[in-house]
């Protein structure tokens, strides 16, 4: 994976983001949050770039709806919700069976 560091990208309080495979970040990533971007990587690939970026717009609108609260909505995405639980366990893209991310659909 390609961390390219600078001084804009990601706009305000983010610390990364992915962007088709390559991650930008403004400061130096731990172990657990290059995790969390390697785990965004697998979902890119599985929806096939596009597919990803469409569902991710789309299911937070949807969030935004339901919980009036942007950084709850963005907490609740199904790909935030898997990267952020797993992101700790730098064993799981090894064993992560293919559309994880589905499983966190549910609701919090
Ligand atoms: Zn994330």
């Amino acid at each position: 994976m390609i961390t390219i560091k600078n001084r804009f990208i990601p706009f305000g309080t983010y610390k990364a983001i992915n962007l088709f495979g390559l991650v930008f970040t403004k400061f130096p990533l731990s172990h657990s949050e290059l995790n969390h971007e390697k785990i965004h990587s697998r979902q890119l690939v599985e929806l096939l770039v596009i597919g990803f970026y469409l569902w991710y717009v789309v299911e937070w609108l949807i969030r935004i709806i339901q919980f009036k609260d942007l950084k709850r909505a963005y907490f609740n995405i199904c790909f935030e919700r898997e990267a952020y639980a797993n992101e700790a366990n730098l064993n799981y893209l090894k064993h992560r069976k293919w559309y994880s991310s589905f499983r966190y659909l549910k609701n919090k």
